[in-house]
């Protein structure tokens, strides 16, 4: 993804026991090697990064919860509707929900009642957000090849439907 000013950042995901430690033979040794055979821009792009800049995050899946909200505290962000990065909308969201609790501690100056209707205006699309990531997720842990096949031939077919259906997510205005 482009960042602006001529830099950029990449992501990449694999299925793992739960805390696995770093491989011996370095992370970036074992990115080269995991994507060895891919389209040449990905291994290039590998090979381009500077192995200090390649940090490890744990990934971890969970369905959307609440309450977000006890008396006068309240969650936003990861703390509230932690999401795989599938969607690409963690930070998104985030920002979203501080300006959604903002406008309702404006509008109402007593926290227990803002945020309470924080939480209503916010929740029905986080669900709808982190379920989307989920699903995306899982299409994305695929492994067996007649279901890879399905799934690339589907996202293959539904390539503007989706693109689309970012239109939608994106037309949001807090
Ligand atoms: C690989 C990857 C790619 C992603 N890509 C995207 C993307 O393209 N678009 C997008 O919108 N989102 C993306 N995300 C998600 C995004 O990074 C998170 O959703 C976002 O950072 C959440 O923001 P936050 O402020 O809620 O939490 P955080 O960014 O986790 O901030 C919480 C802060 O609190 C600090 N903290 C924790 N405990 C304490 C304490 N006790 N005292 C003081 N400070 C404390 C932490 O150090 C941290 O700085 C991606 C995530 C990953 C892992």
């Amino acid at each position: 993804m482009m960042l602006g000013k001529g830099k950029m950042y990449w992501y990449a995901a694999a299925i793992a026991p739960v805390a696995q430690p770093d491989a011996v033979e370095g992370r970036k040794k074992e990115l080269e090697r995991m994507y060895q055979d891919w389209f040449p821009a990905i291994p290039e792009l590998i090979a381009a990064t500077d192995e200090a800049n390649i940090l490890t995050t744990h990934l971890y899946d969970r369905p959307p919860t609440q309450p977000w909200s006890q008396q006068n505290v309240t969650l936003l962000g990861d703390a509230a509707h932690p999401m795989l990065p599938t969607m690409g909308q963690g930070a998104c969201t985030a920002l979203e929900d501080a300006s959604v609790v903002a406008k309702c501690l404006k509008q109402q100056p007593d926290p227990i009642t803002a945020f309470q209707r924080y939480e209503s205006l916010r929740f029905p699309r986080i669900k709808a957000i982190v379920e989307q990531s989920l699903q995306s997720g899982k299409m994305g842990e695929l492994n067996n090849p007649l279901a890879v096949g399905l799934r690339n031939t589907f996202i293959k077919a539904m390539g503007s439907a989706i693109s689309n259906s970012f239109k939608s997510l994106h037309a949001y205005r807090a």
